[in-house]
């Protein structure tokens, strides 16, 4: 038996002015596929290799296209380039029996293409409706019409941060393998739930997406359910498809998928009022102070409004002109990414102070750099990103030349950084990464300004379909069910 596996993800902000580029993905074709799968050996790519491959099965590489950070809206050009490569990989394929592919759910062009119903749709006209496609998807995923329609199978992760990517991949292959060898029919069900939410309200070790969690558990323990999911949608997207859904996929009863989805739809809407902040969330003034209060450091104040890691362009540098004018000292602050100030830093050398214009004043496009004088500290590259650790009026600063997600601690060390000499650790992120929390003696988000802000009730939505959760009041309403 034979299964075509392939791998294209971003998740794309349309509230970030900067469009996504192909230098930002690696990307790799055919064999290469297998060849470097050390390069998302935790994805869920991965668990769908390892399982049809347990289950002596063929596998047929497509593409994998591994955003190197998540950013604006994708390029017409790179997308076109990407679907291109995969159809052409999949078209040299003539004999298989399944399809199993890892994709985000929430990957958007600048023509507002839905890239998973893109793909799913243009895969299902190739391979024929007898072919079954399963999918494995992030758990931020806005699920479309068109993805329902093109797949038999779709799963979600159930862990935000994400820490089972392989174990959702082996779902996703799991249920291919049902359908190959048991022979078992898949049939799919789901509704879409008017909501908006943050990862940083929706940590799922925390209430109430924890109890959420326990009801697709109880679900999947029914008799002919397969999985089900929660996918979450993604709030920085402004597109009408966005929405929160529930998923059920079933051995071939429809009846129990649409009940069950259903169900969990009803559920998740119960408690749309719990969705508080997982960490305490301050103005920026507020957090600052309440951490200056506490007696054990450091305190992490995460900068959430400019985290590239959920598309925002982590230049914006509101918070340490704030930083700067208060006075504030032993804080560490970054990334900014600025790749020309890299470059000007280094240039002058480790020890030396020079004035630089570095990131973006505000979240207007145009309202340009700001100046700083920065004194080099420190330079390092760390995998393929150059940065420099400055010291800007007291305040640490890392600048990098890309986007760095902040979910590395070895990063920031290998810039000489020792975490326990500050005060206040203020990082460009979302949620704090797991690996991060041994190290803060107390966590608070910023509600700082940038794309990724976390007020969305502020947020001045064009496109989301309306009425929405909870930009506006909604109480009794009618799901609606995908078709
Ligand atoms: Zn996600």
């Amino acid at each position: 038996m034979k299964v075509i596996v392939g791998l294209l993800h971003h998740e794309s902000n349309s509230f970030n002015p900067e469009l996504t580029g192909l230098d930002e993905f690696i990307v790799l074709k055919g064999k290469e596929v297998i060849e470097k799968s050390r390069l998302y050996e935790r994805a869920s790519l991965k668990g769908i290799i390892d399982t049809l491959t347990k289950n002596n099965i063929e596998i047929l590489p497509t593409i994998v296209a591994l955003p190197t950070s998540e950013g604006g809206l994708v390029k017409r050009e790179a997308y076109e380039y990407l679907k291109d490569a995969y159809i052409h990989e999949l078209k040299k394929y003539k004999n298989y029996d399944g399809v199993c592919l890892d994709l985000h759910g929430s990957m958007t062009t600048e023509d507002l293409i839905d890239v998973e119903g893109d793909i799913l749709s243009e895969t299902r006209k190739i391979v024929g409706k007898d072919i079954p496609i399963t999918v494995s998807l992030d758990m931020h995923a806005m699920v479309t019409d068109k993805m329902m329609k093109n797949a038999n199978g779709l799963v979600s992760y159930r862990t935000a941060p994400h820490i089972d990517k392989y174990e959702t991949g082996v779902r996703a292959a799991t249920m291919l393998v049902k359908v190959l060898k048991e022979k078992i029919e898949l049939t799919m069900e789901g509704y879409k739930i008017p909501f908006l939410v943050s990862g940083e309200r929706s940590e799922t070790d925390k209430y109430p997406m924890n109890e959420l969690l326990k009801k697709i558990e109880e679900v999947d323990k029914e008799e002919k359910v397969i999985y089900s999911s929660y996918c979450l949608g993604f709030p920085w997207a402004d597109v009408e498809f966005n929405t929160v859904s529930s998923i059920v996929v079933t051995q071939g009863d429809r009846k129990l998928a649409d009940k069950k989805a259903r169900y969990l739809a009803e559920e998740f809407w119960k408690k749309r009022y719990d969705f508080k902040f997982t960490t305490p969330a301050y103005s920026l003034e507020e957090a600052l102070k309440l951490a200056m209060k506490e007696k054990e450091f450091p305190v992490f104040v995460i900068d959430s409004g400019d985290n590239p890691g959920a598309g925002s362009n982590q230049k914006i540098v509101e918070p340490l002109i704030y930083l700067k004018e208060h006075g504030y000292k032993e804080v560490l602050y970054g990334s900014v990414c600025d790749e020309e100030a890299v470059e000007k830093l280094i240039k002058e050398g480790v020890g030396k102070q020079k004035k630089v214009l570095l990131g973006q004043k505000n979240t207007d496009p145009n309202s340009g750099k700001v100046e700083f004088i920065c004194k080099v500290k420190n330079v390092n590259k760390y995998e393929d990103v150059t940065s420099v650790l400055v010291d800007i009026n007291g305040i640490d600063v890392i600048i990098s030349d890309k986007k760095v997600v902040m979910t590395e601690p070895e990063f920031v060390f290998s810039l000489g950084i020792k975490l326990e000499d500050y005060k206040i650790v203020m990082f460009k992120s979302g949620y704090l990464d797991p690996k991060y929390k041994p190290y803060a003696k107390k966590i608070m988000l910023a509600l700082t300004p940038g794309y990724t802000f976390q007020e969305l009730e502020k947020i001045p939505y064009k496109r989301v379909k309306r009425p929405i959760f909870p930009v506006d009041r909604m109480d009794e309403i009618e799901f609606e069910k995908y078709n």
